[in-house]
């Protein structure tokens, strides 16, 4: 039974830019077989030939010893009539298929860092160096499939002794579409803020100096520019913030190695791989108390945001004597990350001191991801480099694009039962960073080569997401802010049953034009139903409630009838007159649900006297006060209304009110208010539970990055015997808001409910 046969074997998943075809052909010849394989636009297809057993060994290898890098999510294999042919080849990509899966960049693997190290190589201390299995990758993609072509490395001429590596079956850099060193591949070049060459024969030497002395550095990485300086020196961390106009807002730190790491933060086994795996992100940690490092990196936070090098370019900025370095991205607070060098340059040229540049053009603008463990899980906070984009299967074939919402802002888009979701876009009521997120929609558009058949967007019509999905050609579906949380959320977890979603978030519009972010639904991927909230309060002042949790503190005190100047002693007697003033006359007035606006106050009663200057600060500061052992907690009330279950928030802020009067410290205050949150929330999730019968629980919203929070009611529902998911693949956050729009519009589109909205 050893006849030849033939067989075409396809595979789909993230089988380009891992290293994949080299792969197939290295085993192809040790095994004797023969045939081809070549990317399509959907995976990669291998024609092969040869002596029954060897191709069942060859079929065996390719489903379990694949490149790490590689998902396979689809492997088919048709018997053919054979051919004869007499070699094994790797064949030019085809380019008609549309395109399916793109790769993710890559850190910089062992091996190329072993062979970086070795004085005399082809390479030392080659700040490019890449293989088939790391290497930029979607930062520099063009077009799919991926083929050097069809990246910004086309620029790039191989040199002979290149191409002899890249012919090579045995070679490491068989195929590896991004492969250079010094002859053929990208430079590095020192700038001035004019843009003028500094004359330096070793310019890394020269910016690890000027690193050393202070200076301020932008340096161009995979995905953007970073800036860059000692995170030791204090005099430059402050006046980084200062002129990156970032009061306070923490900054990410590159260490040098794990061993730096461990010297400032606590690291759990599961949050060493994370640090060390192939994507690199700032992983949040846990400070160790005595800091270490400059408070001024993140006052007010229990936590760092850390990552170690992940291009040889930041490996090399690491020698004589540094150990840390401030990463944060190069942008002005609020803008885009810079990526072009002509912007980099004009926009960080009153920031940045010297300008560390390279001329291997970045396609896609992607800041680094940020991720944390919870329950012993990575949880992504924010898509970006190495997690970019992010491919989940979903039950829907439709081509759907999905705008997002407006903070943190991210797109999706659809096709053949996979979601693409693009990397943070960033708040796009930004003109900047609206011009990105067109960009990065049209860029979906061209490399999957279709214009998407239905929108799905926010139904807040003050969204510019919104706004740009109704200009659009098409149909168009919008899904409810904290339904597309909820539907995002089942989805990565694999639930299309019925499920009771708690959604604690900032702000999303209600269907009764209220302001919502404390819900309680019940609900499938297609729809919901709201049978709880958070009490309303009447909020005073739009979006300034939001930038100055006082004011939200005044309207719920408003509410309590209780005195606002005698629990916020730090603002001044005219502007509170004038927010009680406005709640009693309806001035600006709305209707909030939300839980991040409840945290807003119970953060400006604990003694939150300023204005925000990011996203949640005065929520993200009250947690960081939790003190773990303290059990305690406050009265509070959950109600059966015609309304559904209403979670009061009186009972809860008047206890706060005598804590604060019996002067209790601001920990033991926020660890009770959030127990309070969890034993409340919990208790109203049973009574749901009693009406519906339902188990699966799922939590989502931007208010579920606060760990405490969020690990305290998965154990408590746990206990309680429910199934509690949340978000792991996608952010819990509005960066996850894409994601759910679309399998929530797939799925309506799926059952047949669409029905064209009124704006359309
Ligand atoms: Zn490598
Ligand atoms: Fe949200």
């Amino acid at each position: 039974m050893n006849d030849v046969n033939r067989y075409i074997i396809i595979l789909t998943g993230i089988v380009q830019g891992v290293g994949f075809r080299p792969f197939v052909f290295r085993i192809a010849n040790r095994l004797q077989l023969n045939g081809w394989v070549e990317n399509s636009g959907s995976g990669v297809i291998v024609d092969v030939e040869g002596k029954e057993d060897s191709i069942k060994q060859f079929i065996y290898i390719l489903q379990n010893e694949y490149p790490g890098n590689a998902v396979i999510t689809d492997f088919q294999i048709k018997s053919k009539q054979v051919y004869g042919y007499t070699d094994f080849s790797i064949k030019t990509s085809v380019t008609e298929d549309t395109a399916n899966f793109l790769p993710a960049d890559i850190a910089v693997c062992k091996s190329c860092i072993k062979e970086f190290n070795i004085l005399g190589n082809k390479r030392y201390q080659y700040p490019f160096i890449s293989c088939t299995n790391c290497g930029p990758r979607y930062s520099v993609i063009n077009s799919l499939p991926y083929d050097r072509a069809t990246t910004s490395m086309s620029e790039f001429k191989m040199c002979p002794q290149c191409i002899s590596e890249y012919h090579t079956p045995s070679n490491r850099r068989f195929y590896a579409q991004t492969n250079c060193c010094f002859d053929c591949g990208p430079i590095l070049k020192l700038l001035d803020t004019q843009g003028n060459t500094v004359d330096s024969s070793d310019c890394i030497k020269l910016a690890r100096q000027l690193i050393r002395q202070g200076k301020i550095l932008a340096v161009k990485g995979i995905g953007g520019y970073h800036l860059c300086c000692n995170a030791r020196d204090l005099t430059a961390v402050q006046r980084l913030r200062k002129l990156k106009h970032r009061p306070y807002k923490p900054l990410a730190v590159m260490a040098n190695n794990m061993e730096s790491v461990s010297k400032i933060c606590e690291v759990s086994k599961k949050e060493e791989e994370i640090l060390t795996g192939n994507k690199k992100p700032i992983l949040l940690l846990r400070k160790k108390i005595p800091e270490y490092l400059l408070r001024d990196i993140a006052s007010n936070h229990n936590k760092l945001g850390i990552m170690l090098p992940y291009t040889p370019l930041q490996f090399l900025l690491f020698t004589e004597g540094i150990d840390y370095l401030v990463m944060t991205s190069g942008n002005i607070s609020g803008s885009p990350i810079c990526y072009q060098d002509d912007v980099a340059i004009s926009s960080l040229g009153n920031v940045a001191d010297y300008f560390l540049v390279h001329n291997r053009e970045i396609i896609v603008p992607v800041d680094d991801a940020v991720v944390k463990v919870v329950d012993d899980h990575e949880i992504l906070v924010r898509c970006g480099r190495g997690y970019a984009p992010l491919i989940i299967p979903i039950d829907t074939k439709s081509r759907i694009l999905a705008v997002g919402a407006e903070q943190k802002c991210s797109v999706c888009i659809t096709e053949n039962g996979y979601a693409t979701v693009s990397q943070y876009i960033g708040d796009i009521n930004e003109y900047q960073t609206y011009k990105t997120f067109d960009r990065q929609i049209k860029h979906f558009k061209s490399l999957f080569g279709y214009c998407p058949d239905i929108y799905a967007f926010d139904p807040n019509p003050d969204y510019i997401s919104t706004r740009y999905a109704i200009e659009q050609v098409g149909k168009r579906i919008a899904i409810q802010h904290h339904h597309a949380h909820m539907a995002g959320c089942m989805a990565e977890n694999k639930l299309s049953d019925k499920a009771i979603g708690v959604i604690y978030d900032g702000t999303g519009l209600g269907t009764d034009d209220a302001v919502w972010g404390g819900e309680f639904f019940v609900g499938s991927l297609s729809e919901f139903k709201r049978v709880g909230h958070l009490k309303y309060v009447t909020l005073q002042g739009g979006d300034s409630a939001v930038k100055e949790p006082w004011r939200c503190a005044s309207s719920y005190l408003s509410a309590l009838d209780t005195n606002p100047h005698e629990f916020l002693p730090h603002i001044s007697f005219p502007a509170i007159d004038m927010v009680e003033f406005a709640v009693k006359n309806n001035i600006k007035c709305f209707k909030s649900s939300s839980m991040g606006r409840l945290f807003d106050c119970v953060a400006a009663l604990c003694g939150f006297e300023t204005q925000i200057t990011y996203d949640a600060q005065a929520a993200i500061e009250l947690e960081s006060v939790v003190d773990k052992g303290i059990n305690d907690l406050y009265k509070y009330s959950v109600h059966d209304t015609e309304d559904g279950f209403v979670l009061g928030y009186e009972d809860i802020l008047k206890d706060i009110l005598n804590d604060i009067r019996k002067q209790e410290s601001k920990s033991v205050i926020s660890t009770k208010f959030h127990n309070t949150l969890i034993e409340s929330t919990a208790a109203c999730v049973c009574k749901i539970r009693e009406k519906t019968a339902i188990k699966d629980v799922v939590l989502s919203g931007g208010v579920f990055e606060n760990v405490y929070l969020l690990e305290g009611l998965i154990s408590k529902l746990r206990n309680l015997q429910f199934n509690v998911y949340y978000n792991r693949l996608t952010p819990s956050n509005d960066g996850g808001i894409s994601f759910g729009q679309a399998v929530a519009a797939g799925s309506i589109l799926k059952e047949g409910n669409y029905v064209s909205c009124g704006s359309c």
